[in-house]
């Protein structure tokens, strides 16, 4: 069985690890990521997954690829990250070629949502399914698309994936990509916040804003969610809209994929039945019986450690592709 190295560069940190085809790691690190310079950071990279290789008794060359999870923007064609957001000094810098060179071997370079959907694919929920979508469900959202047995790319842009940004609403919420109305503005847990905390910044008087201690920057998910649990008419409110906006996007993707399964990422694990039952309740206004019924919709199986599984399986598809 073959053994690769896998990279998941965050805006945090960067995840080091060495697994085999079968999903079984080997070894993994991770080395903090944050106002890094790319100078220091790469080497260690290097010196770190050699190290890695060296504990699991693997030889470099012996494993055939290696595979970057990489936040975007970025250059995905030539693995060049051009400006993540959350780390200044990292402009331009071309880490496929850096890794290629430096580890010897070939590898690749993938966003890092469309390593979530390998990762499911290869090792969670998506495994034995030939059609299927992973939606991230974080901060903001992102997707990843498994159709015919192949991650789907995209032409030029690269972007086919990009499920957050579709529209949903004609002239609609204005979204962090700077278009209105995308999907991503009403359901990203980023955009949720923002909206909470615009809505509530006066009103000291309501259950969410008590929650967060009258501070309206501590106002996110959790203490919308907590403010559900409790009955609260606003949150209920705007928890039924975001299940019905998740329910539009959901019959979209449904219709345009007829896919096997969705899998949702972060907030639907983290948060349980109460993120998919309202969902499930509005998808039949938004998308045909027949692929409805045919497609299960379920929680990640990787969770927390889908990061370490990103690399890894963007090198197993390396492999699969090639
Ligand atoms: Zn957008």
């Amino acid at each position: 069985m073959n053994t690769v190295i896998g990279f998941d560069i965050g805006g945090t940190k960067i995840g080091i690890g060495v697994g085999d085809e079968s999903g079984k790691i080997l070894g993994m690190v991770s080395i903090p990521n944050v106002d890094t310079d790319p100078n220091d950071i790469l080497p260690l990279m290097v010196s770190e997954a050699k190290r890695l290789c060296k504990e699991a008794h693997v030889e470099i060359a012996d494993c055939p690829a290696f595979g970057i999870s990489a936040p975007f923007p970025a250059d995905a064609l030539k693995g060049i990250m051009t400006e993540p957001p959350n780390n200044p000094k990292w402009r331009n810098v071309p880490v496929l070629d850096y890794l290629r060179s430096n580890l010897g071997i070939p590898g690749c370079f993938e966003n890092d949502a469309n390593c979530g959907a390998l990762a499911e694919w290869f090792f969670g929920a998506g495994r034995n399914c030939r059609d299927f979508i992973y939606l991230t469900m974080s901060t903001g959202i992102g997707g990843g698309l498994i159709c015919a047995g192949k991650l789907v790319r995209g032409g030029r842009a690269l972007s086919a994936g990009e499920l957050g940004h579709v529209c949903i609403q004609l002239d609609g919420r204005l979204c962090g990509c700077g278009q209105r109305g995308c999907y991503e503005a009403y359901c990203g847990g980023r955009a949720l916040a923002l909206r909470m905390r615009e809505e509530l910044k006066d009103k000291p008087e309501s259950m969410i804003m008590q929650l967060a201690g009258n501070d309206p920057e501590k106002i996110d998910m959790i203490v919308l969610e907590k403010a559900v649990r409790a009955g609260d008419p606003y949150a209920l409110a705007l928890w039924d809209e975001m299940s019905l906006r998740n329910a539009q996007a959901f019959g979209i993707f449904i219709n345009a994929f007829n896919p096997e399964k969705l899998v949702l990422g972060t907030m639907a694990w983290a948060i349980g039945d109460l993120y998919p039952a309202p969902i499930l309740k509005q998808l039949p206004r938004f998308c045909w019986k027949e692929p409805r019924e045919a497609c299960q919709i379920v929680p990640s199986e990787l969770k927390r450690q889908i990061g370490a599984y990103a690399g890894i399986a963007a090198a197993v598809n390396y492999l699969k592709e090639h």
